[in-house]
């Protein structure tokens, strides 16, 4: 039985899905406007693994991912470069597909991007502001705050947390137009040089959050089982999400369950683009497999903030030998060690142990080299393809 961290609650629990064996997950994509980096690779690479372990234990799974290609720094950047926005955006998205097929990781059920969600996205709005849980300003429509009580039950935090952090995080608390600083925007006035789209409140384009809620309506229907993305998502982004989505269908919740991977950190500090401080993937390639970066992810818990060193790359260099020599000559049997994959279930039942699993598997691959190849050869034929299979669930190309 698997068990999640669900951020909402603050708990493990039991993950029991809305549908018999059906998950319906979404995951906050990229905006790209820039290269990908190490800790992107995290979050993708986590959210692979639930992809493949919940498609192990049988589910079926609908996982739909976004890209940002409409959005204030897309337009900033590309002014900057005198580029055209969705050329840059066409370009980075390609370069991060890329990187994410290097890593082996899978491609989502639907993949699909902002700006062709639009309809949906001035349905929901014009709905909104019909309830009376939106209004219009000036050509910007804003989600009333005060108007959905629960507004903070994500991250927990007050008004005055809120603040502070919508601020940093682009919500603009000062805009002269809002009844509430916290009000966030669903649909924004394009000024003169920027893309817009016509609309009821004329020539705009849409807010961040609203993107989300809309593909979550078009892809996966008005409740969905595990919505995930990085930890600094979950304000304003994911508790602007639960908001205007709940107030739209008028269900919840909106998301069973909420999962969030944590900050990779780098030189002391969070890897951001801001600080310049990334590591990218395209780099790391060429000094390392992507099995031994795919290792070196899964050797942090998802949901635990890691600082990340290239020494690292030594340790995990030779748990993955040790694995691959386990592995020579593997062949295909119809039999497998049934104790040793319940072992390996029960460490990813526990809100995906990787770090664990990896130990686990190490030491298996220890077991088999000892094996003399004289004795028990049936037993060392089973073990070697039973650790073959538990690295095929967690993503490994062998
Ligand atoms: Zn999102």
């Amino acid at each position: 039985m698997l068990y999640l961290y669900n951020s909402i609650t603050r708990k493990k629990e039991k993950f029991v899905s809305l549908e018999d064996k059906k998950v319906k997950m979404y995951v906050c994509g990229i905006t790209p406007y820039d290269t990908t980096h190490l800790g992107h690779a995290f979050t993708y690479v986590s959210f692979d693994v639930l992809f493949r372990y919940l498609k192990y234990i049988g589910y079926e799974v609908i996982y739909t991912q976004n890209v940002t290609d409409i959005d204030d720094d897309i337009l900033r950047k590309a002014k900057e470069e005198k580029r055209n926005w969705q050329e840059l955006g066409g370009f980075w998205t390609k370069k991060f597909l890329l990187d994410m097929k290097s890593l082996n990781v899978l491609p989502p059920t639907n993949y699909v991007k902002a700006t062709d969600s639009i309809a949906k996205i001035v349905e929901i709005v014009k709905l909104l502001i019909d309830k009376k849980f939106a209004y219009e300003r000036s050509g910007n429509v804003y989600f009333e705050v005060s108007k959905f009580r629960s507004y903070g039950k994500l991250s927990g935090f007050n008004k005055k947390q809120m603040l502070i952090i919508a601020k940093e995080r682009g919500g603009n608390p000062d805009d002269p137009l809002k009844k509430d600083p916290l009000d966030f925007l669903l649909w924004q006035k394009s000024k003169k040089d920027e893309p817009f789209w016509n609309s009821p409140w004329g020539k705009g384009r849409p807010g961040w959050h609203i993107e989300c809620s809309a593909m979550i309506k078009n892809y996966l229907g008005d409740q969905i089982d595990i919505h995930g993305g990085g930890r600094d998502l979950v304000f304003p982004h994911h508790e602007s999400e639960i908001a205007q989505s709940e107030r739209f269908t008028g269900k919840k919740p909106f998301v069973k369950f909420w999962l969030h991977t944590a900050m990779v950190l780098y030189q002391g500090e969070k890897m951001a683009k801001s600080l310049g401080n990334l590591v990218m993937i395209s780099d790391l390639l060429k000094r390392n497999t992507a099995n031994e970066i795919r290792w070196l992810l899964l050797s942090h818990r998802y949901r635990k903030p890691w600082e990340f060193e290239e020494e690292e790359f030594e340790k995990t260099k030779e748990k993955f030998s040790t694995v691959l020599k386990a592995l020579k000559d593997v062949k295909e049997t119809n039999k497998t060690s049934s104790l040793n994959m319940i072992k390996f279930s029960s460490i990813m039942d526990d809100d995906l142990d990787t770090p664990q699993a990896l130990t686990f598997l190490v030491n298996l691959a220890k077991e088999i080299l000892k094996k003399n190849s004289n004795e028990g050869n049936e037993d060392k034929t089973k073990l070697k393809f039973t650790l073959l299979k538990c690295l095929l669930v967690l993503g490994f190309k062998l």
